[in-house]
């Protein structure tokens, strides 16, 4: 998207310990350089490493956020983690309704929206996942299934500051299979359209990542599609030397 400086992702859900800093560490020196000016980087590793891994990031271009937020300010809810524990770790974004999380813990729509929220009223970057099954795609309902998931879980207050859409067909996602290049083209021009649409100039300018199986081999292609503002990487993402080389894919 002209104008639109792209994010280079990773998610690395619940793998990494402090051993894995050392990779942190390695791709916080990686990202230095000319190119980081072009292209901004971010990892979410687990809450664990938060803390310590936006520290090894002090004089890195190199973003650290997390996972999942709770769609509430604080209190009663045992075992998660709060948007404001994650500004104050000094993490930047937040991945909201990864297909994992939808899955696992049954996260709606509406829900995915109110942790977007609460993730900008603590002005933190919502990367909102959305993204159609293999059934879903099979049956030929992949744009209703996207329009439909970009009505319910961007909230009204999206900006493309705050906000960063990640397309992940779900089948594509830890599988090695990805859409073809026509087939993201297709999606993220009639995702641009609904953001657009709803959101005007925020809409127009609004990062969308691409997700699911993006590998050092395939970066290039994939990222070389229009209105393709990034990736969101999981797998690929937790050896510095994968991330690095799809970072330099650009
Ligand atoms: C993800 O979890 O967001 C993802 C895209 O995983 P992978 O790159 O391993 O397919």
């Amino acid at each position: 998207t002209p104008d639109v400086t792209p994010l280079v992702a990773g998610n690395w859900k619940m793998n990494g310990t402090r051993a894995s800093l050392d990779q942190i560490k390695a791709m916080a020196e990686g990202v230095k350089g000319p190119l980081s000016d072009k292209v901004e980087t971010l990892i979410c590793p687990p809450a664990t490493l938060l803390y310590v891994a936006t520290a090894l990031c002090d004089d890195s271009p190199l973003m650290i956020g997390a996972q999942d937020c709770h769609e509430k300010a604080s209190g009663a809810h045992t075992g998660d983690v709060s948007a404001e524990m994650i500004a104050d770790c000094f993490g930047t974004h937040v991945i909201v309704g990864h297909s994992e999380r939808r899955t696992d813990h049954k996260e709606s729509d509406a829900l995915v929206r109110a942790k977007a929220e609460i993730a900008h009223a603590n002005d933190l970057v919502a990367i909102i996942c959305i993204g159609e099954t293999g059934d879903e795609r099979k049956a030929g309902k992949t744009l209703d299934v996207l329009k439909a998931q970009l009505a319910a879980s961007v909230p009204d207050g999206a900006t493309a500051e705050n906000t960063v859409i990640a397309y992940e067909p779900v089948w594509a996602i830890g599988t090695g299979l990805t859409p073809t290049a026509a087939d993201v083209e297709e999606a993220h021009a009639f995702m641009r359209a609904e953001l657009t649409g709803r959101l005007a100039g925020e809409g127009a300018k609004m990062r969308i990542l691409y997700g699911g199986s993006v590998k050092p081999g395939n970066a290039q292609e994939l990222m070389g599609v229009a209105n393709v503002d990034g990736a969101l990487i999981g797998g690929a993402s937790l050896k510095s030397d994968d991330f690095l080389a799809i970072y330099r894919a650009y």
